[in-house]
């Protein structure tokens, strides 16, 4: 053959090409329109819910039978446990999911901690004026960090967010005060599921703003893993109450014809710890500390113990002295300094609401400062690493794979990947897309062979390998340009 008759050959096989391109992309195009007819009001962007069932500790489904948790298991893809951020608290870690970022750097450090720029303790459950507004700018009035329910509200091109009572999800973020479209305040006295379910399939069924990204906030099993232990028959109820509330969650978008439409997310923030009756870490007796003379302490009664010498040149000093009396008092003391090179994965040092010293106690333990309970109970904030404080995650839908165990990861991922699914740009952040991408489907594969498909009722024509080869090009066009892929993951 020679190269002019090679050329000739090319040439007509882009013809062909072409024709091939114009009628997948009027499969495509007639194909998405059929489906926004059948459910008119569902966003034109991929759907994305985010359901965090608070203290769902990551083996909770062994201990008894969940149907429809394990239907989305089935259906979906899941991990052994995923990662969390130090410390092991609710509003940290359901901080870390919406930004991608740790807590050293959305400041979110504790549920309550000490800000030396408003010198006071700040609380998130009460929602403390500063408290979410963390800037590194001591200056600054409004905070830097951004929740991915903001930027997708500020991506525009009809994208909605939506807050079920996700911790924060009330506040206004960034220069403009943007707050989610479709909102429900932060309100642990709200205990109707069902109807919480209702709401968020109202929001993404909206007829004129229809939300495409929605993260739902449900206080158990925590409640009552605090109040009974993670080991008794009073979490195995609650367990049970969680999968039926999924169960509703799955039959409502089923009548609603969105069940393979919407991807759902299912995940919790922490683990939960039983807790021994009188099981106490004391520290009080270390050092003589009248009227604070040495140190003022945040977390009393708690996991999580912030120690701010009153000199700066008394913390070796302090530290020196709680560190000699720790293991027999089971706590371990960390220099906030050291922390870095100690435990490096922990990316906790790097803030000013992170105290120059602090301590966390063995499991089971309870810093004093509180009337010593003589039941057992059960509560978190301790050592990220230890397994009692891993969360579960699933996740099922269009992109998700199906009846497949992944590698844990990190929940600061999650940000990437739900900026990967929605196609926004990520803001900076300390997640990894690479660790994440595992889960999703591989949706060029799944379009291939509908194309394929279409392609042959279409034209009757026998389709070789080299049209096989154009149509995945197409297929990469139209898979970017509609947010199922982007450049990282061709
Ligand atoms: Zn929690």
């Amino acid at each position: 053959m020679t190269s002019n008759s090679r050329g000739l050959l090319t040439h007509s096989h882009r013809q062909v090409s072409l024709m091939f391109l114009l009628l997948v992309k009027f499969f495509i195009w007639s194909s998405f329109t059929l489906a926004a007819t059948e459910t008119s009001n569902l966003s034109k962007h991929p759907v994305v819910i985010i359901i965090s069932y608070d203290g769902f500790r990551y083996d909770y489904m062994n201990k008894t039978s969940t149907p429809y948790l394990d239907q989305v298991k089935r259906n979906g893809v899941s991990v052994p446990y995923m990662r969390i951020q130090l410390s092991a608290f609710t509003y940290p870690n359901h901080q870390s999911i919406a930004t991608g970022l740790y807590p050293e750097v959305h400041g979110i450090v504790a549920n309550t901690m000490y800000d030396p720029l408003y010198d006071k303790e700040l609380s998130g459950y009460v929602d403390e004026p500063g408290y979410w507004n963390f800037s590194s700018d001591s200056t600054a009035t409004r905070s830097s960090v951004v929740p991915l329910y903001t930027s997708n509200e500020l991506a525009g091109d009809g994208r909605y967010s939506g807050s079920m009572m996700w911790p924060a999800g009330q506040e206004g973020w960034g220069e403009n005060n943007t707050k989610v479209t479709h909102l429900v305040n932060y309100n642990v006295s709200r205990w109707d599921w069902e109807w919480e379910v209702d709401q968020v399939m109202k929001w993404i069924t909206h007829p004129t703003k229809p939300a495409n990204l929605v993260y739902l906030y449900i206080e158990e099993p925590d409640y009552t893993g605090h109040r009974f232990g993670p080991e008794g028959p009073e979490i195995v109820q609650q367990i049970q109450r969680i999968d039926n509330v999924t169960g509703y969650l799955l039959t409502q978008l089923e009548s609603l014809g969105l069940k393979d439409k919407v991807n759902l997310i299912f995940l919790s923030d922490h683990g939960m710890q039983e807790m021994k009756p009188l099981a106490i870490a004391k520290f009080m007796h270390v050092m003589d500390n009248t009227d604070n003379r040495m140190y003022h302490d945040y977390g009393r009664g708690s996991t999580f113990m912030q120690i701010r010498p009153v000199r700066e040149n008394d913390t070796l000093r302090i530290f020196n002295a709680f560190n000699a009396a720790a293991k027999d008092n089971h706590y371990t003391v960390y220099l906030r300094d050291e922390v870095s090179k100690m435990k490096p994965h922990w990316h906790f040092a790097h803030n000013r609401r992170i105290m120059p010293i602090f301590m966390i106690p063995e499991p089971g333990y309870l810093f004093e400062g509180i009337a010593p309970r003589n039941y057992t109970w059960g509560t978190h904030g301790f050592d990220v690493d230890e397994p009692s404080m891993r969360p579960f995650f699933m996740a099922m839908g269009p992109l998700f794979k199906n009846n497949s165990v992944q590698e844990p990861f990190d929940n600061i991922d999650i940000y990437p990947l739900v900026c990967h699914i929605l196609n926004i740009e990520p803001r900076p952040n300390n997640g990894s897309l690479e660790r994440v991408l595992p889960l999703l489907a591989s949706s060029a594969t799944k379009a291939s062979r509908m194309s394929l498909l279409l392609l042959a009722v279409l034209t009757g024509a026998v389709i070789n390998v080299e049209a096989g080869g154009v149509i995945n090009m197409i297929e990469i066009d139209f898979l970017k340009r509609t947010s199922i892929l982007n450049e990282y993951e061709i």
